[in-house]
C-alpha cells in the first residue's frame, strides 16, 4: 500500500509504525506481537523510522553497556522526532524490553522526549498507553506513560490474533522468565519468574502460524526446556510431550526450541530427539564454562561432567545432533586454569557452532559485585583463544557436510540474483541456484562447498511439501 502523508495522519488512515528490535529471538517475537496489538489502532509497520507516527525501541539488557546504547539510539530518534514535529506531525516514541524494565525511571528522567516506557510483560496494554501518550499532544497531562509491572493477567491471553502473512520460519514464545538466577544474568530480574503457557494455547498459535505460511516453528523461552504447561485435558505436559503433539500438525515440516538449560534436559525431551523426525537434530545448550569452580560460582548447579553426560545421552538418542552453546570468559574468580578447563570441554564436545562473550557486570546481579574481577585485556585474550578454537570446530563441522545429501527448507531469495537460501537441519544457511518457487519447500540438496558460516549446494529432487 502506498501511503500519502498529510501532517500526522495518512490519507489512507494508516499510521506508520517502526519497531527497532535488539537482542534475542524472544525480542523478535515480542516486536511482532506489539505490531499486532497496534494494528487495530491503524498502525502499519514501515521499514524506517523517518517520518513514522510511532517508533518502538525494543531493547535488550544482556550485552555490555546496554543502557548507554539505548540513550545513544534515543538521541538519534529524538532528531527524527523533531524533524517530524517540524513537518507538523508527531512521532510517539516508546522504549520497550528489558532495558525499559530495568531502567524505566532513568529513561523518563534522562530522555523527556520519550512518551512511553513499557516492560516485556505489559505490551498487551499498548493501545491504552498510546491513547494516554496521544492526549499529551493536546496538553492533557500526564501524557508520559511508564508500565513496567509484572501484571497478574497474562499478556498472552489478551493479544489479538495476527492476520498478516507469516514467513516460512516462525518464532513462538511458550515460556518466559527464569527461576535459576545464574550469578551473571539479568533475565530473572527483567523478565520475572518462570511462566509456561498452557499447551492448548501453544498448539492453537502453532496452527495459526502454519495457516499463515510457517513451515518451521522455533519454540522460544528464556529457559524453554523448563516448560511445563497445563495439559489440554488435565495435569501438565513437559516439552517432550508438547513437541510430539506439535509434530503431528499438518503442514509443519520442522520444529526447534531455544534456549535450554542443561539441567532441564529430561528423559522425555531426549527421547523426543530420538523419536520425532520433525524435531531438528540441532540443539543450543549453553554450558557457559568448563571449570566446576566457575560453574559453581555462576550458580549453574551442574558440573562439566554432568554436561558431558547429557551430551552423551543426546548423541546416543540422535547420533547426528549438532550442538551449539554459549560461553562466558572472565567470570569473577576465573583463573587461567579454569579457562583451560573451558577449552578442554570444548575439545571434548566438538561444537557445530557457538556464541562466546567477555563477562560484563550487570548491575544488581550477584557477580557484578563479586571479588576477583578479571582485567579486561585478559578477558579479551581468553575470548580470542576460545573463539579461534570454536571457529575451527565450526569450519570442521561445515566441511564434514560437503558431499552429503541434506534436506533444506528454503526461506527466501539469496544475496545474488538467481540464488535462493534455506536452512539445513543443522541450521546452516545453504545457498543454491534456483527460483523463488522453492521458498517454503523442503528439498534434498547435495552440499558442494563449505564456507565459514554457510554452505553451497545443488538441487537434488523435490520433496512434496505438506
Ligand atoms: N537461558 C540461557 C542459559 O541458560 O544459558 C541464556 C540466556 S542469555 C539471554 C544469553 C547468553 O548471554 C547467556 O547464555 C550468556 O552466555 C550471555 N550472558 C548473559 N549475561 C551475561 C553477562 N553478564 N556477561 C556476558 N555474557 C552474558
Ligand atoms: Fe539467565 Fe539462562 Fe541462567 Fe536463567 S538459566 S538465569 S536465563 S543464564
Amino acid at each position: 500500500m502506498t501511503l500519502t502523508e498529510r501532517g500526522n495522519t495518512t490519507v489512507t488512515g494508516r499510521k506508520r509504525l517502526h519497531v527497532i528490535t535488539w537482542g534475542c529471538q524472544m525480542n523478535v517475537y515480542d516486536s511482532a506481537r506489539m505490531a499486532d496489538v497496534l494494528a487495530p489502532l491503524g498502525y502499519a509497520p514501515v521499514d524506517a523510522p523517518d517520518g513514522a507516527d510511532m517508533v518502538i525501541l525494543n531493547t535488550c539488557h544482556i550485552r555490555e553497556k546496554a543502557a548507554e546504547k539505548v540513550f545513544s539510539e534515543l538521541g538519534r530518534l529524538r532528531r527524527l522526532q523533531e524533524a517530524r514535529a517540524a513537518e507538523g506531525g508527531r512521532m510517539i516514541l516508546a522504549v520497550a524490553g528489558c532495558v525499559a524494565q530495568a531502567e524505566g525511571e532513568e529513561i523518563l528522567a534522562r530522555a523527556p522526549f520519550v512518551d512511553i516506557v513499557l516492560g516485556p510483560q505489559t505490551y498487551h496494554r499498548l493501545p491504552e498507553m498510546v491513547a494516554r501518550a496521544a492526549r499529551a499532544a493536546n496538553g492533557d497531562k500526564p501524557g508520559r506513560v511508564i508500565d513496567t509491572e509484572f501484571p497478574a493477567e497474562s499478556k498472552f491471553d489478551l493479544l489479538p490474533e495476527a492476520a498478516a502473512p507469516q514467513g516460512v520460519t516462525a518464532f513462538l514464545t511458550i515460556q518466559e522468565g527464569c527461576d535459576r538466577f545464574c550469578s551473571f544474568c539479568v533475565v530473572p530480574y527483567t523478565r520475572g519468574t518462570e511462566q509456561s503457557r498452557p499447551a492448548a494455547a501453544v498448539i492453537a498459535e502453532a496452527r495459526r502460524l502454519i495457516a499463515r505460511g510457517a513451515r518451521e516453528i522455533t519454540l522460544l523461552g528464556q529457559n524453554v526446556n523448563a516448560w511445563h504447561g497445563e495439559a489440554p485435558d488435565e495435569g501438565a505436559w513437559g516439552l517432550g510431550r508438547l513437541i510430539r503433539e506439535l509434530a503431528e500438525l499438518p503442514g509443519l515440516l520442522r520444529l526447534r526450541y531455544a534456549t535450554s538449560h542443561p539441567l532441564d534436559m529430561g528423559d522425555e525431551l531426549i527421547e523426543a530427539h530420538r523419536d520425532v523426525p520433525t524435531l531438528m537434530p540441532c540443539l543450543h545448550l549453553p554450558v557457559q564454562a568448563g571449570s566446576d569452580r566457575v560453574l559453581a560460582a555462576m550458580n549453574r548447579k551442574h558440573t562439566a561432567a554432568d554436561y558431558l553426560r547429557i551430551v552423551g545421552r543426546l548423541r546416543a538418542a540422535r547420533p547426528d545432533i549438532a550442538l551449539s552453546s554459549d560461553f562466558i570468559v572472565g567470570h569473577p574468580g576465573e583463573t587461567a586454569e579454569d579457562f583451560a578447563a573451558t577449552l578442554d570441554l570444548v575439545r571434548d564436545v566438538g561444537f557445530a557452532q557457538a556464541y562466546s562473550f567477555r563477562y560484563s557486570p550487570r548491575p544488581g546481579t550477584p557477580a557484578a559485585g563479586a571479588p576477583g574481577q578479571v582485567p579486561e585485556p585478559e578477558k579479551e585474550r581468553r575470548l580470542q583463544e576460545l573463539q579461534a578454537l570454536l571457529r575451527a570446530q565450526q569450519a570442521r563441522f561445515n566441511a564434514g557436510c560437503v558431499g552429503l545429501s541434506l534436506p533444506v527448507l528454503f526461506t527466501g531469495p539469496g544475496r545474488h540474483p538467481g540464488q535462493v537460501v534455506g536452512r539445513s537441519p543443522f541450521l546452516q544457511p545453504v545457498h543454491v541456484t534456483g527460483t523463488t518457487e522453492l521458498i517454503g519447500k523442503e528439498i534434498p540438496v547435495r552440499i558442494v562447498a563449505a564456507l565459514p558460516n554457510s554452505l553451497s549446494a545443488t538441487l537434488e529432487k523435490e520433496r512434496a511439501c505438506a
